[in-house]
């Protein structure tokens, strides 16, 4: 195994390749750069925030096997920026070239029934859940965890996409339909006082560092706002900073971790999802920390030892999704905001355009 002397070091003029061409791609090539990497993005999009970045783009469908091929000659390392990357090709690649994180955490987060059953098998808490396959076992799971309730696809699931609500009014048959899947996760609501998440980075060596956890608004089910740090009791957000190190240790992961938690009304934490990438909740590093989300990934995948992840400021977090993209102008007028643009020409409702983080006092009122 390489180590901290170097050995199987990927080295800076190295090529990093990235599945995937959306915003964190882009951020992945903005942080490999100043560090002497190229970044080279496969994905089936002309035009992708990430490729206007990076040094070179592969366009090819995800199971297109000879440009896979040829992707994997021509990088030295691969990385993913969101998961539902298919694991097939994941699987494919790996014959072929070192993917970091690799195909087990892009499985376990695909699924949320294996989610949830990792999550329980290692110790860390979720809400009450129950699988179903058909509108006959859906009704079964809604009677057994209780209403209100939330029907989840188990894959393919983002940003609020494939979720019904389910309380005694809904007509179960309708929902099964409505959600157009073939399986179904059933989970119980929690009433939590709180949604946080905390991003840790696990280098080759075994090396894991947290970054301090967020405090997160989400609206129409997509991310809104990060506050940082979350307004939790220091010794709270040591809890959930060992809760992220512990599930990155369990997957053996090397690369970047993002685990989702509720903080329910009597004070525990359950997990929500997993996400084995960079996340937009911690998006705020860029700009705040000594060594951001981004830069750690390209860290830990090319076995470089990992950075501070000291805050220098607090920082809120705020998306530009759709037609919140014409506030740059607000943005760039305060001087402590930074205004981060992904490029996308086309506005839609609920796309994310851009993000704007603004930089807070270190002792701002907040526990820090
Ligand atoms: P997800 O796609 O699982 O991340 O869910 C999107 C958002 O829906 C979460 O960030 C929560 O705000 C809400 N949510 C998801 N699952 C639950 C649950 N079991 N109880 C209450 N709210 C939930």
């Amino acid at each position: 195994m390489p180590n901290s002397n170097g050995h199987g070091m990927i080295e800076p003029g190295s090529t990093i390749g990235i599945l995937g061409g959306g915003q964190l791609g882009r951020m992945i090539a903005l942080a490999a750069a100043p560090m002497g990497y190229r970044c080279h993005i496969f994905c089936p999009e002309q035009d992708s925030p990430a490729s206007e970045v990076a040094a070179l783009t592969t366009v090819a469908a995800y199971d297109d096997q000879a440009a896979l091929e040829a992707f994997a000659k021509a990088v030295d390392v691969v990385t993913f920026e969101f998961e539902n990357i298919p694991a097939a090709t994941v699987e494919f690649l790996e014959r072929h070239v070192k993917v970091r994180p690799g195909s087990r955490a892009l499985r376990v987060s695909q699924n949320r029934l294996e989610e949830k059953n990792f999550l329980n098998d290692v110790g860390v808490p979720t809400t009450a859940y129950a699988g179903a396959a058909s509108a006959a076992s859906l009704e079964a799971a809604v009677r057994h965890i209780g209403m209100p309730c939330l029907v989840k696809t188990v894959t393919e699931g983002y940003d609020g996409k494939g979720q019904v609500r389910v309380d005694a009014t809904t007509n179960l048959a309708a929902a099964w339909e409505q959600l157009k899947a073939r399986e179904a996760i059933v989970e119980r609501m929690i009433d939590f006082d709180m949604e946080c998440s905390v991003i840790v980075a696990r280098g080759m060596d075994g090396t894991c560092v947290a970054f301090a956890p967020g405090e997160n608004y989400h609206l129409n089910g997509i991310l809104d706002t990060t506050l940082v740090p979350a307004r939790l009791p220091e010794a709270r957000q040591q809890q959930a900073e060992a809760i992220g190190r512990h599930v990155a240790e369990k997957l053996e992961l090397v690369g970047l971790l993002c685990v989702e938690l509720f903080v329910t009304k009597d004070g525990r934490f359950l997990a929500n999802e997993i996400a084995p990438r960079p996340h937009n909740s911690g998006h705020w590093t860029i700009d705040a920390c000594t060594t951001s989300q981004f830069e750690q990934l390209v860290r830990a995948i090319c076995g470089l030892p990992l950075g501070a992840v000291d805050r220098m400021a607090n920082a809120e977090m705020k998306n530009l999704i759709g037609e919140d993209v014409a506030q740059w102008r607000k943005a760039v007028a305060d001087p402590n905001a930074k205004l981060h643009l992904y490029g996308k020409r086309e506005v839609r409702p609920g796309r994310k355009m851009g993000h704007v983080t603004r930089l807070l006092p270190l002792n701002n009122g907040r526990s820090s």
